[in-house]
């Protein structure tokens, strides 16, 4: 299996993705970066995590997003898994919103109400709430949610987001922890998207999976494929930038499960 280049030097910004046409059942997937994915399915998109900006406070970001914000199709719903500056970022999510729904984890809703989101459902563990054609549901994972330190009140979490029989879990940011079984036993997930990096912290902290414990997690949820995140966007652990996907793609084929990996490359839309 190939892994898409870390490092493409562009020298003008990234052409327009050619979004497929989608039928009924399917789901087409475009990773931007990092966290940040849009889902398609014939009836509607959907935006988790949206992150455009260049700079997380003092951290530059190493590689640009799969395209330009404004290539982007009309968004019906907007997610955010936690308040965490790399998946809830203001500055994209003022552009994005157009007074659509926007769903994210308890405690979050200030934060986006006054970017222009006037439907902001704010959801506990295992909550769901019914948007158009799809279900969504909040799941937990292991983490911390505070924008700053004194931000204690702030919940985090994955969504699962099930659209004509088909299921994606997006996990937000997560530690390897006994829930994605549980996960799994509540939800038939299909497709999951996990993060592999970051897992040396400077911090020390135990807050993200390697990609190893990303495998054991996807087992556990029983899912079909696994799609990674989270790695070679921003420099957040001390791991080399390219060992994340390198690290997966030998513990998947160890297990046995190396066709169900799927390393995306950045813009490039998959349909599932
Ligand atoms: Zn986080
Ligand atoms: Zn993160």
């Amino acid at each position: 299996m190939l892994i898409p280049s870390l490092f493409v030097k562009r020298s003008a910004g990234p052409a327009a993705p050619q979004f497929p046409k989608i039928r009924e059942g399917e789901i087409c997937i475009t990773w931007i970066g990092h966290a940040s994915f849009l889902i398609q399915t014939h009836e509607v998109n959907i935006l988790i995590d949206p992150i455009w900006s260049k700079w997380l406070k003092v951290i530059k970001r190493l590689k640009q997003p799969g395209f330009e914000i404004h290539h982007l199709p009309s968004i019906d719903f907007v997610l955010v898994t936690h308040a965490h500056f790399d998946h809830l970022d203001r500055r994209t999510l003022r552009r994005v919103a157009a007074d659509q729904p926007i769903v994210v984890p308890m405690g979050v809703g200030n934060l986006v109400h006054d970017l222009g989101f006037h439907i902001v459902h704010e959801l506990d563990y295992w909550q769901t709430v019914e948007l158009g054609p799809l279900k969504i549901s909040l799941t937990p994972c292991h983490h911390w949610g505070a924008r700053f330190l004194a931000d204690l009140h702030r919940d985090f979490g994955g969504f699962v987001i099930a659209a004509n029989g088909r299921t994606i879990f997006h996990c937000g940011d997560s530690a390897y922890f006994p829930g994605f079984k549980e996960i799994g036993d509540r939800h038939k997930i299909d497709i999951a998207l996990l993060p592999i990096g970051a897992y040396e912290p400077p911090t020390g902290r135990e807050v993200h999976m390697n990609p190893e414990e990303a495998v054991k997690a996807f087992l556990e949820l029983r899912a079909e494929t696994l799609i990674p995140m989270h790695y070679g966007t921003f420099r957040l652990g001390f791991e080399p930038l390219h060992e994340p996907p390198q690290r997966l793609l030998r513990s998947a084929r160890s297990h046995g499960i190396e066709e169900k990996v799927l390393v995306m490359t950045e813009g490039k839309p998959v349909v599932l």
